[in-house]
């Protein structure tokens, strides 16, 4: 369905970003990957998708803090495969703690890496989609872009913003065949999920596995975390001609989280 598409996909060798490159992988696209890491690591994440799906896949240290690394992730992209056609937009961080606590440096890290490095590599990869008539930017939101959690002020701050942001580039792109959403996943667990439950439970004062319960699945509905799976699946979708129409969307994936 991919073949001959290229893509970029931030923040993936691990967790929903990794899923979402394999998936992009295996309907053929070429994909480039990106991540904090040791070199080791990263060769082997990116070397697994290569051999697994038979498509060319390249691997970007691009640090999502810095502009010049993430305009350069996109110009090196188009240079290597001949375009980007699909730009996922997945890094991100979080930081648990009450508002008058939260340490500067962690409010500053969060906007910047889950808001403004979204601006950078859109702005980056608009001109060749324009261009070509044809593209897919998909944002990973969260369900925290559509409601709030205490003590997680700086995300849901950026991931308000990435609603807004969704919204706004999906109306500038709208006649050149490119598409913008946002996909807002409730819990999944990933690497970025495990390392909040401590400091959840000292943030609250409960155990870690009452976060799990009470926290975090008391939030959905299902009773269970989503998959990385899942949310890859719906980035393909998105990607598909049968999505065409849809754009400037914030899409849940979270169990029925919002519709409480
Ligand atoms: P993760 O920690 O497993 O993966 C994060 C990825 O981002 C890694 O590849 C990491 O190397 C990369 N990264 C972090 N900082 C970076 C930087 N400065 N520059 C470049 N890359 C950087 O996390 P995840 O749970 O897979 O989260 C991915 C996205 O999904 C995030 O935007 C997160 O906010 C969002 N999300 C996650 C959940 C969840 O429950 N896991 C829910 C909703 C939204």
């Amino acid at each position: 369905m991919l073949t001959g598409k290229n893509a970029v996909v931030t923040g993936s060798t691990s967790g929903i970003g990794l899923a979402i490159a394999r998936g992009l992988a295996e309907q053929g696209a070429n994909v480039v990957i990106n991540g904090l890491g040791t070199p080791e690591e990263n060769e082997g994440v990116r070397a697994a998708i290569e051999a697994d799906f038979d498509v060319k896949v390249l691997f970007s240290p691009a640090n999502m803090l810095k502009p010049v690394e993430i305009a350069a992730m996109i110009t090196d992209a188009e240079k290597a495969l001949g375009s980007v056609d699909i730009l996922v937009n997945n890094a991100g961080i979080q930081f648990v703690s009450p508002v008058e606590e939260f340490p500067e440096a962690k409010w500053d890290a969060i906007i910047a890496i889950n808001l403004t490095a979204v601006f950078h590599s859109t702005k980056a990869a608009i001109p060749g989609m324009k261009q070509r008539g044809w593209g897919r930017i998909i944002n990973t939101a969260s369900a925290h872009a559509l409601v709030a959690s205490p003590f997680k002020s700086a995300y849901v701050a950026a991931k308000h913003g990435i609603a807004g942001f969704t919204k706004t580039t999906a109306l500038e792109l709208a006649e050149y065949g490119t598409t913008v959403n946002a996909i807002a996943p409730g819990y999944v667990w990933t690497p970025l999920v495990e390392k909040q439950v401590a400091d959840t439970a000292k943030a609250r004062g409960i155990t870690e596995e009452q976060v799990k319960q009470d926290v975090m699945l008391k939030a959905q509905p299902t009773k269970k975390f989503v998959t990385v799976e899942e949310i890859a699946a719906v980035a393909v979708f998105l990607c598909s001609d049968g999505a065409a129409s849809i754009t400037g969307s914030t899409l849940p994936v979270e169990g029925g989280w919002t519709a409480q």
